[in-house]
């Protein structure tokens, strides 16, 4: 039997989210009974499952689910297939949830997990067996009012739907229907929301845009950069061109580029569609070192990728006058704290990719009805609520005196908070 280590530094994305939590809970004032309760995650499910490879070797995964609060409503988060998932980013990532879920005003908690695998090193029929026995493995801790999956780096429609079809599979043939919102961002065809594909990047242009209203700006001919070029950060560019946003610089695992005169967002996209989603070797631009890209002259950033990117190895290198938060946990807390000297804007990624969750919250509703639900009326809605939690999160800064992460915090914690004083603690 086969069994494959992978080597990996630790992300440190725990550390981080918890100390932006404590920070928030110290100026809200945050009930210190209730701040214990959100200081630990509710359950913490680890796997290991064997699966056949295509050579015919067996080979044990290692998957992970985590689920931090569900006092708002059922577990929702993503699920990530990557080398750096561990039970600490699961953690980090779970909670991060239910600050997001909270924060929007959705009848959500947070969950998250993934399994620890580089995707590259599987063909796409042992990607399929691998998300199949997973999800058996994970079995009645997952389900449509308990605990609903989404994806999120290196898993897409395709492992969702592959997801729905064994959870379903697996219950009785009466409920087969019932189930279907197991799980969301599947395909149209299977159930999912039409948008949903966007709906994260969308959400994103949709925070810079209030951004720049707010600060009476112009979004044409401005430049941005962003790192990570799959869901998010394809979607994020799509729609700042759309504004008349110049992207000047992309960064992924596979290399770093620029061209000042424009890169456009479509040709890119349509050139990973077929090198297996990497913009390395992509035409007219320059290659530049991979530590410089943060500290490109430009005005917006959109980190799209991974945690703990924005580091103090980067922070004084930042020119950008504003840093919208694709990524969960992009920033780290002593880059944040350079950040906010140095006058740049931060929308945090709890508010700023929560039409991610967003959507598929529409998508569970959706399937709750039995409906089919039209891409403008999605666009229309996730705007909407986006906006909400944009003003919310300003209006409570003011209140508060404090920076923009904090305040979107308060507010989602002063939501949770209020939920327990009301129901009370059982028994
Ligand atoms: P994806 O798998 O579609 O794309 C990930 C991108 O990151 C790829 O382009 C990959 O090459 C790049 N990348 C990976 N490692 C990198 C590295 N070391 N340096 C630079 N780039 C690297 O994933 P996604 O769904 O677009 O998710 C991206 C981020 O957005 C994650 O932090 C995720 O948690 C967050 N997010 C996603 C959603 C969603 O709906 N998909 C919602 C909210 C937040």
């Amino acid at each position: 039997m086969e069994t494959k280590t992978i080597v990996k530094q630790k992300t440190g994305m725990y550390e981080n989210v918890m100390k932006q939590f404590n920070h928030a809970a110290d100026v809200m004032g945050l009930n210190e009974g209730i701040r214990k309760i959100l200081s630990a995650t509710n359950n913490e499910i680890v796997v290991h499952f064997p699966v056949k490879l295509d050579n015919g070797k067996i080979e044990v995964f290692t998957g992970y689910r985590v689920q931090h609060n569900n006092a708002l409503g059922p577990y929702k988060g993503g699920l990530r297939f990557h080398p750096t998932v561990d039970i600490d980013a699961a953690r980090a990532l779970a909670i991060w949830m239910t600050w997001k879920s909270a924060l929007a005003g959705l009848p959500y908690g947070g969950g998250k997990g993934g399994i620890q695998i580089d995707p590259k090193n599987y063909s796409q029929a042992e990607l399929e067996r691998i998300t199949r026995r997973f999800t058996y493995a994970l079995g009645d801790n997952i389900g449509p009012d308990l605990d609903i999956p989404a994806p999120d780096v290196n898993t897409n429609s395709q492992i969702m739907a592959w997801i729905a079809d064994t959870y379903v599979s697996t219950k009785s043939p009466a409920n087969r229907h019932n189930n279907l919102h197991v799980v969301t961002g599947k395909p149209v065809g299977s159930g999912g929301l039409e948008g949903r594909d966007r709906a994260t990047g969308f959400g994103v242009v949709a925070t810079i845009k209030a951004w720049a209203q707010l600060k009476n700006k112009n979004l044409k001919g401005k430049k941005f950069i962003v790192q990570g070029f799959g869901n998010v950060g394809y979607w994020a560019a799509h729609f700042m061109a759309k504004e008349g946003a110049i992207l000047i610089g992309v960064q992924d695992a596979s290399g770093t580029m620029i061209n000042n005169n424009g890169i456009d967002p479509e040709a890119l996209n349509d050139y990973c569609q077929k090198n297996k989603g990497a913009i390395a070797g992509f035409p007219n631009v320059e290659l530049i070192e991979a530590e410089t890209f943060f500290g490109i002259d430009c005005d917006i950033i959109i980190p799209a990728a991974l945690g703990n990117q924005i580091t103090l190895k980067n922070a004084n290198d930042i020119k950008a006058e504003l840093i919208a938060e694709g990524a969960n946990g992009p920033t780290d807390v002593a880059a944040e704290a350079i950040l906010l000297e140095k006058g740049i804007n931060i929308i945090p990624d709890i508010l700023c990719n929560s039409g991610g969750v967003t959507g598929s919250y529409y998508e569970w509703l959706q399937n709750k009805r039995s409906e089919n639900w039209k891409i403008e009326d999605v666009l229309i809605l996730l705007e909407d609520k986006i906006t909400v939690a944009f003003n919310k999160t300003l209006k409570t800064a003011e209140q508060y005196k404090t920076d923009w992460r904090t305040s979107a915090y308060i507010v989602a914690l002063q939501r949770l908070e209020q939920t327990y004083i009301e129901r009370g603690v059982f028994p």
